[in-house]
């Protein structure tokens, strides 16, 4: 998963607007919504099945939607999100996931012609989440066992 993030931050991806730098044929509208140019910002955090999607993993960690764009977001995080602890720890579980997981469906339905609904995916980012958070010590951080429903032994 951080590799997928650290091609994101990176702006890598070949999302659908890199792809028509190099291809004018190439289809540029978000697979999601129809409706917008598929670039990072759009796909991984302006679409509303990506908003949809980050609303609930926000309600998981505490917090609420900031109103941030994307490059504001990472760069927020970035700075606010240091260190270790089991809640930044969550946090940035939270961030990782959410992209693997977000690019992973856009291939999905570009690829396979699959289609989930929001709900199913933040379900398994959830999912996701739980299962790292269950290898990690909560004792300290009763709060975050509670929101993620794991034990904090
Ligand atoms: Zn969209």
């Amino acid at each position: 998963m951080s590799f997928i993030l650290w091609m994101d931050v990176s702006d890598r991806l070949p999302t659908r607007d890199r792809i028509h730098k190099y291809d004018p044929e190439a289809v540029t509208t978000c697979v999601h919504c129809n409706s917008h140019l598929e670039s990072h910002a759009h796909l991984l955090f302006e679409c509303l099945f990506s908003r949809a999607i980050w609303t609930q993993l926000l309600n998981y960690c505490g917090t609420h939607w900031i109103g941030l764009c994307w490059n504001d977001f990472i760069a927020w995080a970035s700075t606010h999100w240091r260190g270790n602890t089991s809640v930044i720890v969550a946090k940035k579980l939270c961030l990782g996931a959410a992209v693997y997981h977000i690019w992973r469906e856009r291939n999905c339905c570009i690829f396979e012609g699959t289609k989930r609904t929001s709900s199913i995916v933040a379900r398994s980012i959830i999912d996701t989440i739980r299962y790292r958070l269950s290898s990690i010590n909560l004792k300290d951080h009763p709060l975050i066992a509670l929101n993620w429903n794991v034990n904090a032994n």
